[in-house]
């Protein structure tokens, strides 16, 4: 298959990129490396280092190169950003979104796999929670991530747009050759491994939520188990997903596990062998005590399986890499 990656050279993508290659497809990469890092593509790899919000630009690169099947991880990501500045989320994640959809129908690609997140669902009323339960995101992330899988339904009906929306639980770990490397660093692993490197103390976003240890639980994913998604999603779009029943199909991407951040910091001393410096602070605004993915809807449409559930090989694999790239990309 001849794949376009958008954010090709952010976390999730270059893992993505990684994956789809190893299964023999052709990819391209479209990325402006606004948050991502162009030595996270491979050299064999086409690299147009550019936005997806282009419609003409992007329409060419699609036609030219016979693209059929689009790979959207590019976005804005950050909750608390968003909060701050939802201008550039609506932009980014949605009007930027509509242009490559419009991209997409005008070269004629009908396969499009998305990367959205469990904050479309804002806080819960059930645990674990299924691809049924209500959508109501609590900030713009997730409600711009929303508003584009709402645009994929409809894309689906009226233009036979064929999708799936991979709801991404939270995300952890490396491959070999690609790790993650945000600035600002807000994620908890790489969080406890910079404490663990640096020896000056994390914070836990509070400790007195209604949880048995106090902290918030959640559901851990290794990120080549979510690359290993993205390949079967992309497969499964050759033809109507689900005959009958819709155009565009959402599903959790989660362990079905949680884990509080308590169990997080222990799991990640005894990978190290020392002690994760912390204190305690106030809650982090937006914060639900627990998120886990119910993960059977995946199971059943892709066939797929998490196989690096365990936290040992989430922080043993995010420690190698910090280890192999102590400076991150740029001066690794
Ligand atoms: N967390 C924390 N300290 C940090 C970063 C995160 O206590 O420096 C907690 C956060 O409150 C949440 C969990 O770790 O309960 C996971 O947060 P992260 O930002 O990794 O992902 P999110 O769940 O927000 O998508």
């Amino acid at each position: 298959m001849r794949i376009l990656v958008t954010g090709g050279a952010g976390y999730i993508g270059s893992v993505s990129v990684e994956r789809l290659l190893a299964a023999g497809h052709a990819v391209w990469v479209l990325d402006d490396t606004s948050t991502g890092h162009a030595a996270a593509v491979p050299p064999e790899v086409r690299f147009s280092r550019s936005t997806y919000a282009d419609e003409n630009q992007v329409t060419r690169l699609l036609v030219d190169n016979a693209i059929e099947a689009i790979l959207h991880c590019a976005a804005r990501s950050l909750v608390g950003e968003s909060i701050r500045n939802p201008s550039i989320y609506y932009r980014a994640n949605v009007v930027g979104g509509v242009a490559l959809l419009e991209a997409a129908r005008r070269a004629g690609v009908e396969r499009f796999v998305f990367s959205s997140t469990a904050a479309v669902y804002g806080v819960p009323v059930a645990s674990p929670i299924t691809e049924l339960a209500p959508l109501d995101p609590i900030n713009p992330y997730g409600e711009t991530k929303r508003t584009f899988e709402g645009a994929l339904r409809w894309y689906g009906t009226a233009y036979g747009l064929r999708s799936i929306a991979l709801r991404y639980f939270n995300v952890a770990g490396a491959s070999e050759r690609n790790g993650e490397d945000h600035d600002p660093e807000t994620h908890l692993v790489p969080t406890i491994i910079g404490a663990l490197v640096s020896s000056l103390p994390m914070t836990l976003f509070g400790g007195d939520y209604p949880t048995p240890d106090g902290t918030p639980i959640r559901d851990y994913i290794h990120v080549e188990d979510l690359a290993d998604a993205h390949l079967l999603a992309l497969e499964a779009t050759s033809e109507p997903i689900q005959p009958g029943v819709e155009a565009a199909v959402p599903l959790n991407l989660g362990t079905g596990t949680g884990f509080s951040v308590r169990e997080v910091l222990a799991a990640a001393e005894k990978v190290v062998g020392k002690p994760v410096p912390h204190t305690i602070g106030p809650r982090r605004a937006g914060d639900p005590p627990i998120l886990v993915a119910s993960a059977e809807r995946a199971r059943e449409v892709l066939g797929w399986t998490p196989r690096r559930g365990s936290l040992t090989e989430m922080i043993g694999s995010a420690w190698q890499w910090r280890q192999t790239h102590p400076g991150g990309y740029d001066q690794a």
